[in-house]
């Protein structure tokens, strides 16, 4: 029984999983050991031991820099700024940007004593002020954290020889990026607007 229950201790501490489900995916899993169980402890292994962020834009890959920022074929001249590596993948997910992104880990927050230090903003600024890069795109959340951190870049980014943009809201208020679906998304990514 210590097996399972280790196994059902730390299925627990999921995002969305208490207790039960934890029981229920543990048995799941169990009664799947060679088509379940064993594939997803090795890929688990693998990508606890390979994937980490790129050192570029913050990305999640097993290579730094990430698959995104080595693809020539992906426009190095625009910046899309997000809060999360999940709001990167909503994105890329939609397909309607072919650009670069900045991964922030978070949004500024004054109740969480999260400050400009401990998000990746001066990485953003020089990233912004190196030569080929024309236009930083905003894509925080609709959130008033989203915004006010995206008010902060903007103003950091004042004396940098780039376009800054917003992405257009049809974005609802206090929607993150990750639930919308794509077509909200490329619409909201094409009617951008100057901040
Ligand atoms: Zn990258």
């Amino acid at each position: 029984m210590p097996d399972m229950e280790r196994l059902i201790g730390l299925l627990a501490k999921m995002p969305g999983l208490g207790p039960r489900s934890a029981r229920r995916a543990a048995l799941y899993l169990i009664k799947r050991r060679e088509t379940l169980a064993m594939p997803l402890a090795r890929a688990l292994g693998d990508a606890a031991e390979n994937v980490c962020p790129c050192s570029t834009c913050g990305n999640l890959d097993s290579v730094d820099p990430c698959a995104i920022c080595s693809d020539p074929k992906r426009d190095g001249s625009v910046i899309c700024v997000v809060e999360d590596v999940a709001d990167l993948w909503a994105l890329e997910r939609a397909g309607a940007f072919k650009g670069l992104y900045h991964v922030l880990g978070g949004t500024l927050s004054a109740l969480d004593g999260v400050g400009p230090e401990d998000l990746d903003i001066s990485g953003l600024v020089s990233r912004a002020g190196a030569e080929e890069t024309t236009e930083v795109i905003l894509a925080t959340n609709a959130t008033v954290d989203g915004q006010t951190t995206a008010h902060y870049i903007a103003d950091r980014l004042a004396d940098c020889a780039v376009r800054v943009s917003g992405l257009a809201h049809g974005v609802p208020v206090g929607g993150e990026l990750d639930y919308l679906d794509d077509g909200t998304l490329s619409a909201a990514l094409k009617a951008r607007h100057p901040v």
